[in-house]
């Protein structure tokens, strides 16, 4: 049997041969739809590398390790990656890789940049879903190139995730085996995603989300992205939200790498989709809705005018969103307008009209915030709002992922909310439905899903932790992407980078009579990320810039020169011999919280004796700052501070978080910066894990919120590490949300299934 097939000529009856992925690929190609060509290393040639290199076995006799073990887990694959990339591959399957990849090219008339992925298929249960198990390899150009990335795919199927994932789900590794999928690059200038159907009440209307560059953009949610909606029936655009787009993602030409840009300002604003692709995009949406039968969440790209479809699998919301609406009951009351149910939940409340940001006090706690469209400038008043109603908008825009983010029921795209609702009628919405009544109307709210946003195109539940997941954010650009983590909270806002962006140290404000001007700019930069997570908790750090970063700003001509800056006199040590300075910043705290933004709560950094924070508190209470309604913490990054925790316990600190970064530096004596001692830095040392561990014994017997907001927070080892000590909360970085929430739950999960079994 051949090693290598095109992907043209497989379908989904060739999953055992390609696998969920390459079969996928090759039925959209069969139905017309125009997706990248390319061609499959199969799964049989995958096994037959393995057999006739004679590694079968003692890959296998390698992976039998309890796999609960982290060090056996981990010894399991380099054993079986390393037999992998060491084992001769059979001339024959190398030859028939490469010189496929070389019949691509001709067909292109260039040396055309490919992507491997991978593609796993069970022998026994060939659609079992292995997605996100395995890597991807982009942008891989020349046969040597694509043979290895084939070889690492290979080796992909022994990562210790996929290992782990095998054994909880009970399949044999013997049995499942790995294609390697070589497809052409597409060079998007605009891509996103798109839903065949409307993906909470599963109506037939196209949901498209662009946004100009490479996918992922849009796929993270890091940039805010158009939104058309196209009547599948009628083939209308029923609607178009058109967004600033701040950033986007493209191939440098130079490196070949990735990079993320600022979009262009002609470009900014400007509609990403003409109509005719838009229309174009949702034809494709219908013919893929149709062949699989069920709703799809498809991935797109337009390379030189053409249009691509990169991915299509089902949406599986819609299910869940029949169920809980059915479980609703009728409404009794009149029906005044209808609309997109675009975040669940039901409200009764006065409307107030609103037609820009400058209305937004009209709206008080429990109104209900109609308007046309919602702007970034109009998210404090929707944070008080009962619900949310506008005239346009689909499932995507911003009403809709802000209402969601927020958990506040709306209905978007009713087309007439502004002229059919009056300013102080009352009026009762319900969110799942998408409509709207007359008066206080008795509904039953529908079941709420655990919490559901568009993550920039893939409508995703998050998983509910005990362990609560935050964020860290150093820039205030960044809270919106932030928040769109769903994160509950931020465990560590950065400071410095807004100081920094400042230009000037803070010194220079004191000298020139600035004062209220740098307190009103740091109060700026934190509101921002303040109001994107109102109420949930924001640990703002207080200043913690070593001297050598201040240097080049204006007024850091005099900052001493220290022989080491990371010892030195940085954090809580500096402001407590600079008051003037650390008053400012607990002026702009106290700024913030009069302005109702109690959720900011104030993080000291670099402690390592409680004197500090006695003396920082009586500065605060000098500052009439209200430490009962303020959480103030400490962050735990030096061992002094770690073995002396009880003394803060007693002293009354409301919370730590773990600077793992500086701890590890600290405790091992490695600097962080140091490239030649960089083999010494690791979080999981032992003696790392055991202050850590003592920090959070204590503080749960004395009921002390416990955190980590160090670089650690980000790995999933650790992760599962701080479950099992008990930590309160795990703050990732923006990134990382999503992977550590996951670990998290199952990790909470894994610890439940022991504790009952330990009980039977
Ligand atoms: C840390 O030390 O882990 C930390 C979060 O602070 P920074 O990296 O800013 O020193
Ligand atoms: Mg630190």
């Amino acid at each position: 049997m051949d090693s290598v097939v095109w992907l043209k000529d497989v379908g989904k009856e060739n999953l055992s041969l390609v696998g969920g992925k390459g079969a996928s690929l090759g039925e959209m190609i069969n139905i017309g739809v125009p997706v990248p060509g390319g061609f499959a290393v199969t799964a049989q040639a995958f096994r037959d590398f393995i057999n006739r290199a004679g590694i079968a076995k003692k890959i296998f006799a390698a992976l039998d390790v309890d796999v609960n073990q982290e060090s056996e887990l981990h010894k399991a694959e380099i054993t079986a990656k390393k037999l992998i990339m060491e084992a001769k591959v059979p001339e024959d399957i190398e030859r028939a890789i490469k010189s496929r990849y070389d019949e691509l090219c001709q067909q292109e008339g260039k040396q055309v940049f490919v992507a491997v992925r991978s593609s796993a298929t069970a022998e026994d249960l060939p659609d079992a879903s292995f997605a996100g198990q395995q890597e991807t390899y982009l942008n891989m150009r020349g046969a040597e190139e694509v043979f290895n990335a084939v070889r690492k795919c290979w080796a992909s199927l022994y990562g210790a995730r996929a290992i782990f994932y095998r054994v909880e789900q009970g399949f044999e590794h013997e049995k499942v085996n790995l294609s390697a999928i070589v497809q052409k690059m597409v060079d998007s200038e605009k891509s996103g995603v798109m839903f065949s159907s409307q993906p909470s009440t599963g109506e037939p209307l196209v949901v498209i989300e662009g946004a100009w560059g490479l996918g992922e953009s849009v796929v993270s949610g890091s940039v805010s992205p158009d939104n058309f909606v196209v009547d599948r029936k009628t083939k209308k655009i029923l609607s178009k939200y058109i967004a600033t787009k701040e950033t986007m993602i493209q191939r440098d030409p130079k490196t070949q790498k990735t990079v993320t840009i600022k979009v262009p300002a002609k470009k900014r604003d400007a509609v990403v989709l003409t109509d005719k692709e838009a229309l174009q995009l949702a034809d494709y949406a219908e013919i893929l809705e149709k062949h699989y039968g069920i709703p799809q969440d498809i991935e797109w790209g337009v390379e030189k005018g053409k249009i691509y479809i990169l991915q299509s699998r089902p949406i599986t919301t819609i299910v869940n969103a029949k169920k809980a609406e059915a479980s609703s009951f009728e409404a009794s009351g009149k029906l005044i307008l209808t609309g997109l149910g675009a975040a669940p939940g039901v409200a009764t409340g006065i409307v107030r009209l609103i037609s820009s940001g400058r209305d937004l006090d009209k709206v008080k706690p429990g109104d209900i915030m109609v308007t046309k469209m919602t702007m970034p400038d109009m998210v404090p008043g929707m944070k008080r709002a009962g619900a949310i109603v506008t005239d346009e908008g689909g499932m995507a825009c911003h009403a809709a992922i802000v209402s969601r983010e927020l958990g506040c029921p709306a209905v978007v795209g009713t087309k007439k909310a502004t002229s059919t609702l009056k300013d102080g009628m009352e009026i009762t919405v319900d969110g799942g439905k998408g409509t709207v009544y007359e008066g206080r109307v008795a509904l039953a709210a529908p079941a709420k899903p655990a919490s559901a946003a568009s993550g920039g195109g893939v409508v995703y539940t998050k998983p509910i932790t005990a362990t609560e997941i935050k964020v860290n954010v150093s820039e205030p650009d960044r809270a919106e992407a932030a928040a769109a983590t769903m994160a509950d909270g931020v465990g560590l806002l950065r400071i410095e980078h807004m100081i920094l962006g400042l230009g000037k140290t803070p010194n220079w404000y004191i000298k020139n009579g600035k004062s209220e001007e740098y307190i009103d700019e740091l109060a700026k930069g934190i509101k921002v990320v303040a109001d994107a997570f109102f109420p949930r908790p924001v640990w703002v750090r207080t200043l913690d810039a070593p001297t050598d970063e201040f240097r080049a700003m204006e007024g850091g001509e005099n900052e001493p020169h220290e022989h080491n800056p990371m010892l030195g006199w940085r954090g809580i040590r500096r402001d407590l011999t600079e008051l003037d300075h650390f008053r400012l910043e607990l002026r702009a705290f106290k700024k913030l919280h009069d302005m109702g933004l109690t959720n900011v709560g104030i993080m000291l950094p670099m402690v390592q004796h409680v004197r500090e924070f006695q003396k920082a508190k009586e500065i605060m209470f000098q500052e009439d700052l209200d430490l009962e309604k303020i959480d103030v913490g400490i962050m735990v990054e030096t061992p002094g501070a770690a073995l002396t925790i009880e003394d803060f316990i007693e002293d009354g600190i409301d919370f730590i978080s773990f600077g793992t970064n500086d701890l590890t530096q600290y405790t091992l004596a490695v600097d962080r910066n140091n490239e030649n001692v960089a083999g010494l830095y690791s979080e999981l040392h032992p003696a790392i894990l055991k202050l850590i561990e003592y920090v959070v014994e204590r503080c749960n017997e004395a009921g002390v919120k416990t955190s980590i907001c160090g670089q650690a927070g980000s790995y999933p080892e650790m992760a599962k590490r701080l479950v099992e000590i008990g930590i309160t909360s795990i703050s990732a970085n923006i990134d990382a949300v999503a992977t550590v929430r996951e670990t998290v739950a199952r990790s909470e999960k894994i610890l439940t299934l022991r504790a009952l079994r330990n009980r039977e």
